[in-house]
């Protein structure tokens, strides 16, 4: 008889794990409280880019004229825009549970929690399991004067679902989710308003990327406020928000600060003082056949983040010696337009590590394709550690998919003279990252 696995989550990091669950040949539970696909498919990744690919559509059409196109935008059908959001979201889901089918992956709908003996309680049922593979994700944090309603104060999930355009939206925090939000609103015509704590937008990765972010929100209109506190929001539509003791008003409130993870009830010793499970590179818990992955673990938060820790979480089961998990590794994406996007250390992130930090960068307007599509926002940054590429940042249309070829770059230990030798076809803005690798290439 087959060894059992029991998944806890079916977001990105959850069915991974319980699809190749199946296909390795285990009988796989998989618990799931809530929908099927998790955050990702439901009310992140994927609506988000649906709603992003209808605001990327309004500015060409808003900037047609500039190219010699007369067309004017008549109208925005915000119930249709949604219901194609929607209809995304659905595909994607399906997708999901179609590849659970195939796995042969059962599937019991309710919330799990791990008792003292390693069995999982769900529904009033007790279920025991050779191997338990958690992936119950995360949530956002909340500004503790905030009452969401997911209506005019939102998250994400409100954010990515309202009825209407509304006439003005505070997003507090700038981080990726925080700038995407924004864009979007401000392509639909709301006029937005972003709060964030520290000197940057999008921290965390390299600070000319936040620079290149607040250049393109504040070309768009949207009032970029950066190294300020909204210490309070009372009232009620408007909302009163005080943003560094200055009174602001708004139609809606979105709440963008941050995701905590959120482990099952559990009476096991395995949460860190963050509240994420802890984990070896391996995604092992301090409990043995129990493993983590995904939001939950606190690592990167992303969902690739989370298919890959399930790969890796699987490879051990089965005693397959793999390579660790490293965050280092890991691209990130910024879908506005353009895109930004980002793999290995920032600059500061390096000079904290490295003594013999060089950077370079090169503006896509000094491309060939930059120059012949119009395109003035943009540059690919090069952070090297002597030789090595340690990290590569690019902002250009397209940038979340030509980051790959950085990301082979620096699995793969690539020099910088190595990198400035790949042949790259022109025009494109992949030559950036050439281009910024020749001017440190001696
Ligand atoms: C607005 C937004 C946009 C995003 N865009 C991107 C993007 O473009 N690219 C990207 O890579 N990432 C993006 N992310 C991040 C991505 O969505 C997450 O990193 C990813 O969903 C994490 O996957 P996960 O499997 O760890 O958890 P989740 O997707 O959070 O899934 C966890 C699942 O576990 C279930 N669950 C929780 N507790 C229990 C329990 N006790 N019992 C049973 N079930 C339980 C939950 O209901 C949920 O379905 C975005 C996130 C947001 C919010």
């Amino acid at each position: 008889m087959s060894e059992r696995l029991v998944v806890i989550g079916s977001g990105p990091g959850g069915y991974t794990s319980a699809v190749l669950g199946g296909k390795k040949g285990f009988d796989v539970t998989l618990i799931e409280k809530d929908v099927i696909g998790g955050v990702c498919t439901n009310t992140g990744c994927i609506p988000s880019k649906a709603l992003l690919s209808a605001a990327e559509l309004v500015d060409s059409i808003k900037g047609a004229r500039r190219k010699g196109i007369n067309a004017t935008l008549e109208d925005i059908n915000f119930t249709r825009l949604m219901k194609n959001k929607n209809r995304a979201v659905k595909i994607s889901r399906k997708g999901v549970e179609k590849e659970l089918h195939e796995s042969g992956v059962k599937i019991i709908n309710g919330e799990a929690k791990l008792t003292k003996n390693k069995e999982i309680e769900i529904n009033g049922e007790t279920i025991e399991a050779e191997h338990i593979i958690i992936a119950t994700g995360s949530e956002p944090v909340i500004l503790p004067f905030l009452k969401v309603d997911e209506k005019n104060i939102l998250t994400n999930k409100g954010a990515l679902a309202l009825d209407e355009i509304p006439d003005s939206m505070l997003v507090i925090g700038g981080g990726y989710i925080g700038v995407e939000m924004a864009f979007f609103y401000s392509s639909m015509g709301t006029e937005v308003t972003v709060v964030e704590l520290l000197e940057s937008l999008l921290p965390g990765m390299d600070s000319s990327l936040g620079k290149e972010a607040e250049g393109m929100l504040k070309r768009k209109g949207v009032n970029v406020i950066t190294g300020a506190e909204v210490s309070s929001v009372k009232g009620n539509q408007p909302f009163k928000a005080v943003v560094n003791d200055k009174e602001m008003e708004f139609e809606k409130i979105l709440c963008s600060v941050g995701r905590k993870p959120t482990p099952p009830e559990t009476d096991l010793d395995m949460i860190a003082e963050n509240g994420s499970i802890i984990t070896d590179d391996h995604m092992r818990t301090p409990m043995e056949d129990i493993y983590a992955v995904g939001d939950v673990t606190g690592k990167g938060m992303l969902a690739h983040t989370a298919y890959w820790q399930a790969k890796i979480a699987l490879d051990d089961i089965c005693g397959i010696e793999a390579q660790g998990f490293s965050q280092y590794f890991i691209p990130a994406g910024v879908f506005t337009h353009p895109e930004i996007a980002s793999v290995g250390l920032s600059e500061e992130d390096a000079k904290a590590v490295y003594e013999n930090v060089r950077t370079s960068e090169y503006p896509v307007s000094a491309l060939g394709r930059g120059y012949a599509s119009g395109e003035r926002t943009g540059l690919a940054k090069l952070v090297c550690a002597g030789d090595e590429v340690a990290g590569v940042h690019l902002v250009c249309p397209g940038a979340v998919d030509i980051i790959m070829e950085a990301t082979v770059g620096l699995q793969k230990g690539l020099t910088v003279g190595e990198l400035a030798d790949i042949i790259h076809p022109h025009p494109t803005y992949s030559e950036a990252i050439i281009k910024a690798a020749k001017k440190l290439d001696n």
